[in-house]
């Protein structure tokens, strides 16, 4: 089996979640959707900010099997690129691309 590495969070724009600080994502590793939505799944508002500001965050771990670069559940983009959702979610993965 290959050899995984965790898919950095090169952007996040949505300012209103707890682990994000300047556009960039501080959650040690994010879970990512289910079927229906690319979204988010550890956005939070907590009223105060969370994570760890000196690490950048990564994908733990991706439910969306539709997506072109699932990997027995696990993203191998490299890194990706979250938003504010069109799909139906508050935030989501932009990288998301469904599978042919
Ligand atoms: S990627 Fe998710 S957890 Fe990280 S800042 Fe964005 S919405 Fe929050
Ligand atoms: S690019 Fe695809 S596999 Fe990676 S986190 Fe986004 S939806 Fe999941």
């Amino acid at each position: 089996m290959a050899v995984m590495t965790m898919s950095k969070i090169s952007e996040c724009q949505v300012s209103d979640c707890s682990y994000n600080n300047d556009n960039n994502c501080h959650a040690l590793a994010i879970t990512v959707g289910d079927e229906k939505c690319p979204g988010c799944d550890t956005f939070t508002q907590s009223g105060k900010k969370g994570g760890n500001p000196g690490a950048l965050g990564g994908v733990g771990a991706c439910k969306v099997e539709n997506c072109k670069y699932n990997n027995s559940l696990e993203c191998s983009a490299g890194s990706i690129q979250v938003g504010l959702g069109t799909h139906g979610c508050h935030a989501e993965c932009r990288t998301f691309s469904a599978r042919q």
